[in-house]
């Protein structure tokens, strides 16, 4: 993979409060690759219309995004709010896409993930999908999402054991990004990403839209009316449509 990078090209911009990084997959990609190396660990977030929401509110989340390595757009709520406040950010990279990018780019770069997040067996189906997809991925562990706190640290232990590159965690918007932000400095890995619902669809426990809904970018509305209860962040919409057009954008952070 060649991809030029400039940092200039790289810098975040605001939509809303959230500063995205314009990086297109590729991009991000090769961001994330430098992270692994870099002997530091790094935050990546994946941000959606909902995250711009909650973060008006919700300073704990607004300081964590703030903070991140790296913010992706990923939803076409955010595609939308970036083309009328900020035109630089053209390409999406959503969170589905980009772990499913990651996985097939595992063997070749050499990095490894585990899966943390989602119902009982859900990311463990995710990882041996993804090894039969991708060949030669390193997916080293996969954990549910719905432990207790009692709990907590024999996860973190597990994580450990196989000290992974790239811990993705599944446990919805913002709890996802609140846990990595409190238990990363404990975690043996490199690169952390929230991934929202990545693994039910990876597992192929959630189908993906039909193309239809696809081709009009409204794969959102498929998984409102396939899970009734997302209807909370349907909720949220409205108020990020209002937030969208009375914001005068175009700033960097
Ligand atoms: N989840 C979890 N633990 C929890 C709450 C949720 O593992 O305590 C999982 C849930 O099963 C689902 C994912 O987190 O797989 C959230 O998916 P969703 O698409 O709702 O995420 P978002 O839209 O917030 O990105």
């Amino acid at each position: 993979m060649t991809v030029i990078t400039s940092d200039a090209h790289m810098q975040p911009v605001k939509v809303l409060d959230i500063p995205v990084n314009c990086a297109s997959m590729d991009e991000a990609l090769v961001k994330i690759g430098a992270f692994v190396s870099s002997g530091e660990q790094h935050q990546v977030i994946t941000a959606d219309s909902s995250m711009a929401v909650m973060s008006r509110d919700d300073i704990e989340l607004r300081n964590i995004i703030e903070q991140a390595s790296l913010v992706t757009p990923d939803s076409v709520g955010i595609m939308w709010a970036a083309h009328r406040l900020n035109p630089a950010i053209t390409a999406r990279v959503s969170g589905v896409e980009l772990v499913e990018e990651l996985c097939k780019h595992s063997s070749q770069q050499g990095y490894s993930l585990f899966f943390l997040g989602a119902a009982p067996g859900i990311a463990q189906l995710a990882c041996e999908k993804m090894a039969q997809r991708y060949p030669g991925a390193k997916m080293v562990g996969a954990h549910h999402g719905y432990f207790n706190v009692s709990d907590l640290q024999s996860v973190i232990d597990q994580i450990n054991v196989v000290k992974p590159d790239i811990l993705c965690v599944a446990m919805g918007i913002p709890r996802q990004e609140k846990w990595i932000a409190a238990h990363m400095h404990n975690i043996r890995a490199a690169v952390f990403i929230g991934v929202g619902g990545t693994f039910d669809v990876l597992s192929g426990t959630v189908k993906r839209a039909p193309k239809l809904f696809q081709r009009m970018k409204l794969e959102w509305l498929w998984r409102v009316l396939a899970n009734p209860k997302k209807i909370g962040k349907v909720m949220l919409l409205p108020r990020f449509v209002w937030m969208v057009i009375t914001s005068k954008g175009r700033g960097t952070r």
